[in-house]
Formats: structure tokens, sequence, C-alpha cells
């Protein structure tokens, strides 16, 4: 494509830019800080705004008893430049400073980071914990994120053609272009049209419940509204007001993060009259970041693939040792499953069956590393890891429990794992960067036809589904359809071939990294948004 010019100000709550920064909670800020990466190393003419958050997301570990704690700590932003611009928002009635730091790494593509922490704020602890709190924290930090945004970036003299909101988080960037437009003497309704022709919009998670909602009280309360009536919110967001709906209505275009999700979001947000249009561009992943370059060469015949993936085994192997002290066995066939511990995710889903699973495991067939985080208010998430946790120490050394699920540990699962496990409850998947990873690295997916792996799998070639599409009345009878088909897959396919046929494994991780190299690229997700979402 020709060298785009649509200047871009992309606006997210979370950027997952290194392993030692805890400013990113999980697959939102993954894809934020992969999108900033490639719009580096693509040259698109792209700002990022984000939140400098004090302490950022939890660490989370297991204690004595197996159950996650949540612990946190102040991050170090030695590396961020300051920008000597300091903005202000009016927060529940009381001015609020915020000021601007500037992130170099990504040299054309500048990210943008506003910090609350300064000693003439009441309120220095908005930027402080990510998602740590709901109500009328979290809207003051989006009030932060959103109007201090658009705030910055003024100050900054950046000129912006369009405001890519990552997440219903930067709705009130919205609000605060309306603002401006009737403080320059528009009337509302031309105020809201031209300001929607400016914003465009990514939708996220089918989970109703991940669609956050304010009390319109609330938000009037807060000062959110910025002049805006009761009416005129109602009339966008709904009441209780729907940061989701709100967006859809208040931007051009948006978008939905995988063709299947594209789907379900339409189906889903069918009822909102007025709102975008949803086209779907499937995420994708920045390949240096995650992807050892040894195995998209060695696919290309340019070395060994079997002999580098054993490398990065031993680097599993090595690294589940230093964080758990459990002992893998490289000759072993190995499950990596990653991922938010939450209940549609199913991460229990391989031990419905004990008498099936159980031999597989004692016998040395399969081994399994587990990580994860819960969300640190959801029980019914840490719930889950404690069953896991509970495995691990009935299976020691064939299930691991790799504790506070981070960057790096991302990396090495679906670096060094053999199959990428992903076994959501279909369609509630949104997309799922780390399957991307891990087909890139030449580990087998073996995944439900959910999030991105419809697009890419063919089956026994590629890697493997297993469900085929199923989706249940009840989820009851889903998990029992999907559990057996996991099983069958298992024994008849994946651990056959494993073992009695490694010629043709290396062949399907060759494919795997042939078929998905390029398709799961940031690089065509980045044309994408300039084809399909940026026009
Ligand atoms: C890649 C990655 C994610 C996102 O992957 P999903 O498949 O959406 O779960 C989340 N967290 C970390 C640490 C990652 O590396």
């Amino acid at each position: 494509m020709s060298t785009p010019t649509t200047k871009v100000a992309y606006f997210c709550m979370e950027y997952g830019l290194d392993d030692k920064l805890k400013t990113y909670a999980g697959g939102l800020g993954i894809l934020a800080g992969d999108y900033m990466k490639g719009a580096k190393d693509h040259n698109f003419p792209i700002v990022g705004i984000g939140l400098k958050w004090k302490q950022g997301y939890t660490d989370q570990y297991i204690d004595s008893e197996g159950k996650p704690y949540d612990s946190y700590k102040n991050q170090n932003y030695d590396f961020l430049e300051d920008t000597g611009v300091t903005v202000s928002v009016k927060i529940r009635q009381r001015d609020v400073k915020i000021k601007v730091w500037k992130c170099e790494a990504f040299g054309n593509a500048p990210l943008y980071l506003l910090d609350t922490d300064l000693p003439e704020n009441e309120d220095a602890w908005i930027t402080g914990q990510l998602y740590g709190w709901f109500g009328e924290e979290r809207i003051a930090q989006e009030m932060v994120l959103g109007i201090g945004g658009v705030r910055a970036l003024r100050a900054l003299n950046i000129d912006v053609d369009l405001y890519h909101f990552n997440e219903g988080h930067a709705l009130f960037a919205g609000f605060e272009l309306i603002r401006e437009k009737r403080d320059n003497g528009h009337d509302y309704g031309k105020a809201f049209a031209e300001s929607r022709e400016e914003i465009v919009f990514t939708t996220h998670t089918p989970v109703i419940q991940g669609n956050e909602s304010h009390p319109i009280d609330r938000l009037m309360y807060m000062g959110a509204n910025l002049g805006q009536t009761v009416e005129q919110l109602v009339d966008m967001g709904g009441a209780p007001f729907n940061m989701t709906v709100g967006a859809l209505r208040l931007s051009k275009k948006s978008n939905a993060v995988a063709q299947l999700h594209g789907e379900t979001a339409q189906e889903m947000w069918n009822h909102v009259e007025g709102r975008s249009e949803i086209v779907p561009i499937t995420n994708a992943i920045h390949k240096p970041t995650w992807v050892d370059s040894a195995m998209t060469d060695a696919a290309e015949g340019k070395g060994d693939i079997w002999e580098s993936h054993i490398k990065n085994k031993r680097a599993l192997v090595e690294f589940v040792k230093e964080r758990t002290g459990a002992e893998l066995n490289e000759n072993v066939l190995t499950l990596g499953f990653s991922r938010r511990a939450v209940a549609y995710k199913r991460a229990n889903l391989l031990f419905r069956d004990p008498e099936v699973i159980d031999p597989l495991l004692r016998d040395g067939k399969l081994q399994i590393v587990y990580s994860g985080k819960a969300h640190p208010l959801d029980d019914g998430g840490k719930q889950l890891i404690a069953e896991i946790v509970g495995f691990s120490k009935k299976y020691p050394n064939a299930v691991v429990y790799v504790p506070n699920y981070d960057m790096a540990t991302g990396s090495a699962l679906t670096r060094g794992s053999d199959v990428w496990l992903n076994n959501p409850r279909r369609p509630k998947e949104a997309s799922g960067t780390s399957g991307m990873k891990a087909a890139i690295n030449g580990v087998l997916n073996c995944s439900t036809l959910d999030g991105w792996w419809p697009e890419a799998c063919n089956h026994g070639v590629n890697g493997w589904q297993f469900g085929d599409g199923f989706v249940g009345k009840t989820e009851a009878e889903h998990d029992k359809h999907d559990g057996d088909a996991l099983y069958k897959v298992l024994l008849d396919e994946v651990i056959p071939t494993y073992y009695d046929n490694r010629e043709k494994w290396v062949e399907m991780m060759k494919q795997s990294i042939l078929d998905c190299k390029d398709q799961f690229a940031v690089k065509r997700m980045l044309e994408e948004y300039y084809e399909l979402l940026y026009v």
C-alpha cells in the first residue's frame, strides 16, 4: 500500500511494552503494545495515548494453601522523557493536574503517558492501579485518559485526523471533542456529528459483563459529561450508560478483532440504533517481540526446524524450573495453556474425566504448563487457579502452574511448548493472540474453533481443531461435547503423531509457520486498519 498520511491518535488504558513493566493486564494491552511497535517498524503516522500507572497491574502469586494473592509494587519509568507539558481536568469539581510523559522508544510513533501522581494533586491515586477499581475511580481514570489525552495532544501541538479508541475506556475523549466544538459555537447536534466523523472504535469482548457501564447520575456527579445533559447521555449510551454502546454511536466506523468476532459483535449490538458499522479486522502480533526468527528461517529452508524448536523447549524447561522448581521432561509432549483465569476459557476442561487424563499424566505421555492471572476482584477466577494448583500437586512435574503470568511467561510458553491448547466456549473468545505467537513459533495449535483460529486452522495440516464449532444450549452440554472432542483429538491424532510420526509433526510445524507468519503479523493488521477503518 502507499504510505498512509492519516494521522491517528490511539487511546488505550494499557500497553504491553516490556516484560519488566506492569502497564498491561492482558490481551488488550499486548495488542496495543504490538500496534505501537508495528507503527514504528512500518512507519505509520500514529501517536499513542495511555496512562503512566504508578503500580500498574497486579503481580499474582500462590500462597501456602494454593490460593492466588495479589501484590503491587511501584514501577520504574526511568526511560520516559518529561515533555514539560501539564494539562488539567476537572474531576468531581476538583482540578486534577496531569503531567505528560513521552516514551521515545517508538520513534516516529511516540507514546505519551499521562500521570496524576503529583504533589499538588489531592487525587494523585487516579493513575495508581490498572483495573484496580470500578465505580467512581474507574471513571476518574477514564476521564484522565480521554479528556486529559485530547488536552495533551492540543498542548503538545500534535495534529490529529482520527481518534482511535481501543475499547470503550477512552470514550470521554469523544466528549471532549464535542465540548471543544460547542465552545466554538456549534450546536450539540452539529458538534456530535462532526466529532463522530473523527472517531473510530475497536470493540473487544463478546462477554456482556466485560462491556463496562456506569449510572448516568454518577457520570454527571463526576463531571464526565462535559456539559452534556442527562437526555443527551441516555441517547448516546443508554441508562445505565454503556461505554461500548456510546462508542458505537460516537464513531464513524468500528471494528471487531477477528472474522468470527465480527459476526458475534454484529449480532450482539444489533439493537443499538444509529451505531457505526462493525468491520472485522483480525488482531495480529509483533513478530520481533514474540517469534524466534530461527523458526521462521527454518520453515523457509534455512536451518533445522526440530533443532531450533528443541532449543526453545529446553529454554522453557529452564524457565519453568527457575520460576516454580518443577522439572519438566523435554522428551514428553508438552501442552502450553496460558490466559486470564475466567470461567469461559475452561482451564480445567482437560481434567474433566480423570479416567482418561490420569494415565496420560502418570505414564509420561503428556505434561502441561499453565499460567494466567485472575482479575484481583474475581473470586471465581481465583478458584479456577486454585483448582489447577491442586492438579499440579497431584501430578508433580507433569502439571505445572507458573504464577504471575507476564510477557516473559507468555514468550517462553508460546516458543517452547509443543502444542498450544485453547478451549474457550465458542464464541466467547474475541481473538486470542497467544495462539498466533505459538503458530508462528511452530507450536501447533489445538483449539476449539473460536477467536482467530477458524481463519487459520487446516485440521491435521497446520494444527488441530476440536468441537467442530459446536455451541451448546447449556454450559454443561457444551462442556461435555468439547471435553469429549478434546480427548478424542489428543488420543487419536496429537499423541500418536508426536510419538510415532515425527516427520509429519515437523511438516505440520513448518506449515503452521508458513500459513501464519504474514497473515497474523502486525503489518497486515495496520494495513487493514488504514484500508478498512481509518477511511
Ligand atoms: C499474548 C499475551 C496475551 C494475549 O493472549 P490471549 O490469547 O488473548 O490470551 C495476554 N497476556 C500475555 C502476557 C501475553 O503474552
